[in-house]
Order: C-alpha cells, then structure tokens, then sequence
C-alpha cells in the first residue's frame, strides 16, 4: 500500500516548527523530534495543529524511518543522529529549502559573515515603504515555512547564515546578496575555512540570467572565488568607490546607483552611519531596485531607518554624553567598524568571554579615538595586557551598574559612551541582546539620577 511520505523535522525551535505546520498542511506523514524541551509557545502551536512531536530525546527507529529530514540550522552536522541519518541515506534539507517548494514569491537572500540582520532589516524597511507585500524571514522573524504556510507574501526577504545555506540544494534567490566574508564559525567547518566559503557561496546557486547577484567587489575572499564559477545571474558589484563594473559606489559626498534605476542621493542623508553601514546600505539600495523600487522610495527607506536594536543603536544623550549600545559587535572586527565611525571622544565598554581574540587590529583607533577604557568582564586580564601600554585611564567593572558609574566618572560633555566589547556576554549575562538591554536600563537610570 501507498504511505504518505513522512517527513521527519529535527530541532522543535522557530524554523522546525515552521517547517512541520507547512509539512502538516501540505498533507505529510509529519513528525518533530527535539533532544531538549520545547518552550511554551512552540508546543502550542504543534498541539493545536495535531502535529505528533517528542522532546527531551530522540527516538531513533522513528527518525530513521523518515523519506526526508528537515534539519534546524543549529544543529551540527557532527551531532550523533544527524551522521546516523545521513549514514542511512536519508535527505536532510534546510527548513528554507523545504518552504521554497510550496511558494512562486520573489525571494531576497542575505548572507555574509557581518551586516546580515542590518541589511536584511533595512532591505524589508525599504520593501514595506514602497507597499509591498513582503515578509521577513530567515535568521529574523517568522519562519518563512510558517509564512508560506499561514500567511504567504509575493515577496520574502530571508537573512541567510552559512548552516541554512548548506541545507539548501533547489532553492532559488532571485536576488542574492553577499556582503563580506570573513572567518566565523569554524569550530563547525572542522576550522576548514573553505568549507565554510564554499557554504557561503551556495546562495548562488540555481541562480539564472534573470536573477541577480549583489556583492561586494573589494572582499579578497569573494574576489577569488568568483573566478571558480560560472554564473549566470546579473552582476551588482558595489564598493566605496567606483571601478570597473561598480553599480553602486560613494561619489563626492553623495550615494550612487547606476543599475538598474540610476538614483542618487546626500551620503549625509543616509540614516546609518559607518562605513560597514555604507555597504550594508548600498547592497539594499541595489537589490531594492532590482525589485522594482524607485529611487524616491529608496531614498525615503535609507533616510527613514531606525536601525536595529544592539546595532550602532543610540539610546540618549546624557549630561551632554551620548551613549551608544553595539552589544552584537561580539568579534573584533565589529568593534572596529564601530570605533572607526565615532566622531567624538569616545569611553569605550570592551570585554565578556574571549574567543581567542586578537586585539592588535583595534589598538591604533583605541589609541586615536579614546578618552578612557572601561573592562567588563568576569576576566579582564587579557584586556589589561593589551591596553594597558597606551596609558589610558582604565577602570575594571564586573556589573552593568557599576560599568555606568564609570562612564559617568569618565566621559566629559560631548563625548561617546560606546558599548561596543569584541567579546561574547555569556561570562556575565545570559546572551548579547540581555547585555544590551540592562545598557540601555542603567543609561535610562542615569537620566533620572
Ligand atoms: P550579522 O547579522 O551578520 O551578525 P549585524 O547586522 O547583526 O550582522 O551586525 C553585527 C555587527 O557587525 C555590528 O555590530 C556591526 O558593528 C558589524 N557590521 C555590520 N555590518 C557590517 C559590514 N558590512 N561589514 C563588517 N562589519 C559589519
């Protein structure tokens, strides 16, 4: 007799959730397997959609039994069940691949080591102005299973990291950025680094003459592997400056798209500050065209975005200081962008869990751009040896409330406070948005002090 196909999903968060109500009402054999517990909100929405799940542990025989398993992308691919499926032949697909299937929607794709969430949040702010019927998905939002299944749109713009983009084999992008890529995860690629390229790179694939493709031309990275494709899809190379092939670009102070609707605009006008933002806004400015979007509309989108939260976000002015909360820039590569767009002196917030930093990178803009250095940390040691050579005042903190006191003590009127730390929270506060939170809660204190 004929079964249906059953379709197995592992991992019970956002995206497998997703993936089992599209399953579900698509009329699979559907069934979720997660090795911890559930939260409230996903168990409810298993439950009253009568789809079958188990949590706390997997169930081997029935996981294995599976026509194809829907993988969630925080689930290594070392992971003991996920070798034993793979062993047994059995497909694994992402959760975007699965939804992709069941929708005709134009799709946006974002990957990239750092600028995903931004450029993905400002390319649905622009979306959303024009009046388009787009949802965001991806590593932000809803899942786009979910979306497809209960609330479809025609246009999904979907932030990509490199562990969906392995799970991904038919989907196709019809515009796909990429924004840099630098090393990042590699404890998951065997610290292979071209394996985690390689993933990065598949957000071509499928792509056609009449997609296109949004990148950045100055990345080493991007450059070389370029030359090992062939690709079919429309070229949309933007840099700070123009070159050869350059469709978007700074020139004499003002924004340049040349294609596929020439438009310009005041760089002075653009909301995000920082030349990591001037990228992240050109690769939206670009791709929003792509879709359709005059120039006005763009330019309203760029002029209007708030940002995101822990992102460059400006909380208040105190006491004539502005305090700034960058808690997402985890890697020294994001503190470095951040410092390079300060215009004024600047207290500068460092420290969390190292992850085998290297400082060196920041030392000549600590040097250049700092007043005083505050260390919140469980351990500061690492940071002393580095920083203590530039003789700058340095002030050792293990709560927020006290990181603000110094500040406080510190900045002068018409200085920057900037939460900006290169390390990961985990040390002293349960993850990087609750870090930025209780920023912003103790900057809040002080006006009221
Ligand atoms: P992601 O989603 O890729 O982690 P975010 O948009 O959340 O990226 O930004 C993370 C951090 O990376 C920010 O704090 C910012 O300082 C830095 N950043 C943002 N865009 C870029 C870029 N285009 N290039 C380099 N660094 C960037």
């Amino acid at each position: 007799m004929c079964r249906e196909k059953r379709i197995i999903v592992i991992g019970g968060g956002e995206s497998g959730a997703g993936a089992a109500v599209l399953a579900m009402k698509k009329g699979f054999d559907v069934f979720l397997s997660d090795s911890g517990p559930l939260s409230e909100h996903y168990r409810e929405m298993l439950e009253s959609r009568h789809i079958p799940y188990e949590e706390g542990g997997h169930t081997e025989a029935l996981l294995l039994s599976a026509d194809e398993v829907i993988k969630s992308p925080g689930i290594p691919d070392q992971s003991e069940i996920v070798c034993k499926i793979r062993q047994r032949g059995i497909p694994i697909i992402s959760e975007i691949e699965f939804a992709g299937r069941y929708t005709h929607a134009k799709m946006i794709c974002i990957t990239g080591s750092n600028g995903k969430t931004t450029t993905t949040s400002l390319i649905y702010h622009i979306f959303r102005q024009a009046g388009y019927n787009v949802g965001l998905a991806g590593n932000i939002g809803r899942s786009l299973a979910l979306q497809v299944a209960e609330e479809p749109h025609d246009y999904y713009v979907i932030e990509l990291s490199s562990f969906q983009l392995e799970g991904m084999y038919d989907f196709r992008a019809n515009v796909a950025v990429l924004l840099n890529i630098t090393p990042d995860h590699l404890d998951r690629y065997d610290y292979q680094m071209q394996h985690y390229v390689d993933a990065k790179m598949r957000i071509l694939r499928n792509q056609t003459k009449d997609d296109a493709f949004v990148y950045w031309q100055d990345d080493p990275i991007i450059k070389g592997e370029l030359q090992k494709y062939h690709i079919e899809s429309r070229l949309c190379p933007f840099s700070l400056i123009k070159q050869h092939g350059t469709i978007a670009y700074l020139k004499d102070g003002r924004y340049e798209i040349e294609y596929p609707m020439p438009f310009n605009m005041e760089q002075e006008a653009l909301a995000l500050t920082g030349r990591h933002n001037v990228y992240n806004q050109l690769a939206a400015g670009v791709s929003a065209s792509l879709m359709g979007i005059e120039g006005a509309v763009v330019e309203r989108g760029l002029r209007g975005f708030k940002g995101v939260e822990h992102r460059l976000e400006r909380v208040a002015t105190v006491d004539g200081v502005l305090y700034i909360n960058d808690s997402k820039a985890t890697n020294v590569g994001a503190c470095y962008y951040a410092l390079e767009s300060m215009k004024a002196p600047t207290v500068l917030i460092l420290g969390g869990k190292d992850k085998g930093n290297d400082y060196t990178e920041i030392l000549p803009l600590v040097k250049e751009k700092c007043r005083a250095l505050v260390f919140l940390g469980r351990d500061n040691s690492k940071l002393h040896a580095v920083f203590d050579s530039l003789g700058l005042s340095i002030s050792d903190v293990h709560s927020m409330s006290d990181c603000l006191e110094a500040c406080r003590r510190e900045a002068l009127e018409g200085d920057v406070v900037l939460l900006s730390p290169c390390c990961a929270s985990f040390d002293l506060f349960r993850n990087m948005e609750d870090r930025g939170r209780q920023f912003k809660e103790q900057v809040r204190k002080l006006i009221h002090k």
